[in-house]
C-alpha cells in the first residue's frame, strides 16, 4: 500500500476541482478535509494503536468500496447545512475515500491476505490489483520498533516513489480543472 504521501496527494487532487465550489476563505479547510478524506480509511490503526499491535484492524472494513458508498451519502446529508450541491458533494467524497482503496489495491503488500476487503460488510475476501505501482509503506516492525520502521530508508524510497507516480496526475487534475473552468467561462 501507499505512504501517506500518496494518499496526501490524491487528496489534492481531490481538492483541486472542488475549490471553485466554495468561497476562497473556506479553501484551506476544504483542502484539510480533503486529504484528511484520502487518508481516512487508516483510522483503522487508531485501535490497534490502543493494543500495541497497529495492523490488528487494517485494511478490513475501512478498506471497503461499500463504506465509501455510505460516506459519500453521510457528507451528502452534511453539506446540506451549508446550502451546498449534496449529490456533487456526496460523490465527491465517496470518489476521495475510494481513492484511498484503489492505491491500496495498487500497493504491493507480501502479507498474506494480501489487499483489503473492498467488498466488506458483503466480503471478508481481500483483493488486490495485479498490477502494482506503489512500494510497501510499513508502519510497524518488531525488530525495528513503530517509529524507526516509519522512518527505515525503504519507507523513505517509497514516499519518494509515491510522489513521482502521484505528482504528473496532480498536474493532469489541476490543467484539466483549469481547461473546464475556461471553457465554462466562455
Ligand atoms: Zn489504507
Amino acid at each position: 500500500m501507499p505512504s501517506p504521501v500518496g494518499h496526501t496527494l490524491a487528496g489534492l487532487c481531490g481538492f483541486i476541482p472542488a475549490r471553485q465550489r466554495v468561497p476562497k476563505r473556506h479553501q484551506l479547510k476544504l483542502l484539510l478535509a480533503s486529504v484528511a478524506i484520502a487518508n481516512l480509511p487508516d483510522a483503522d490503526f487508531l485501535p490497534g494503536l490502543l493494543l500495541g499491535n497497529l495492523g490488528a484492524f487494517h485494511r478490513h472494513g475501512t478498506h471497503s468500496l461499500i463504506v465509501a458508498a455510505v460516506f459519500g451519502i453521510f457528507v451528502a446529508l452534511l453539506v446540506g447545512r451549508w446550502q451546498l450541491n449534496r449529490i456533487w458533494w456526496g460523490i465527491w467524497a465517496a470518489e476521495l475515500y475510494a481513492s484511498h482503496i484503489v492505491l491500496d489495491m495498487l500497493g504491493a503488500d507480501p502479507g498474506a491476505p494480501s489487499g483489503v476487503q473492498a467488498l466488506w460488510p458483503l466480503s471478508q475476501q481481500n483483493y488486490i490489483s495485479p498490477i502494482t505501482l506503489f512500494a510497501q509503506f510499513d508502519y510497524s516492525d518488531s525488530g525495528l520498533g513503530m517509529v524507526r520502521t516509519i522512518l527505515s530508508p525503504q519507507n523513505f524510497w517509497g514516499m519518494l516513489r509515491d510522489f513521482i507516480i502521484m505528482t504528473p496526475l496532480v498536474g493532469l487534475v489541476w490543467l484539466f480543472s483549469r481547461a473546464f473552468r475556461e471553457r465554462r467561462v466562455r
